[in-house]
């Protein structure tokens, strides 16, 4: 096998920390508890990109700087790109973070995703991910998930044949499709679907129960089975 036919994988984690720079300390004096949960931070996931990364291997692109500062997995637009804590700020303060922190790490994935694409290697794009097992009184029934676009053959299929993998190496887990969130909505991989075709890039967010991996034992294992699951390692 040609080493170039296979794709090239890219992991990501936008949700990786809870830090929040020094100079923006103020807006966030009452919310030390706030962020230690799940607002705050993708509790358990850097671990397990981290694994991701080294055992695949693939580059893995990060942030440290909590979610509630400016939000990494949203457009420019959205109406949830800033938090309460950022929100209020003067419109030349949320340009200045902007500037120094969503732009930034945006403008580095989008180009090893296209670096990738123009050394014509087909990029995989992993962005991981995980949610509060309960939100608003509902208990949330799964415990990993691949997001991805339906409209998108090539990676829905590579979605289809990677869970269809993990699910023939531990049963245990409830694997689902699109939960809790649609891989349409808006977010990272969904912005860099409208700049490279399906043929080029799939763009899959994975989606883990946080009480499913609190404990690092838990955590390895994991990554261990995104790993060796993900199609794109097993040559077909
Ligand atoms: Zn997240």
């Amino acid at each position: 096998v040609c080493p170039d036919a296979r794709p090239f994988v890219l992991i990501t984690c936008e949700h990786a920390g809870n830090r929040v720079p020094p100079r923006y300390r103020a807006c966030f004096r009452d919310a030390d508890e706030v962020l230690r949960t799940h607002r705050g931070v993708d509790l358990g996931v850097f671990p397990i990109a981290a694994q991701l990364a080294e055992t695949l291997p693939a580059p893995l692109l990060f942030s440290r700087t909590t979610r509630l500062l400016v939000d990494l997995n949203r457009s420019p637009d959205a109406p949830d790109l800033f938090s309460e804590y950022s929100g209020n700020l003067p419109d030349t303060v949320r340009e200045e973070i902007l500037s120094r922190y969503y732009f930034p790490y945006r403008r580095a994935v989008t180009q090893a995703v296209e670096a990738a694409i123009l050394a014509g290697r087909r990029v995989v794009h992993i962005s991981v991910h995980s949610f509060t097992d309960v939100l608003r009184g509902r208990t949330r029934e799964l415990d990993l998930a691949l997001l991805f676009d339906p409209a998108r053959p090539a990676e829905t299929s590579l979605c289809e044949r990677w869970l269809a993998a993990m699910a023939s190496i531990d049963g245990t887990l409830r694997y689902r499709k699109n939960e809790p969130y649609a891989g349409a909505d808006d977010g990272l991989t969904t912005a860099l679907r409208t700049m490279f075709p399906d043929v080029s890039y799939a763009g899959v967010e994975i989606e883990i129960r946080q009480g499913l991996i609190a404990r690092a034992s838990v955590r390895r294992r994991i990554a261990r089975l995104i790993a060796r699951s993900l199609p794109v390692t097993t040559g077909s």
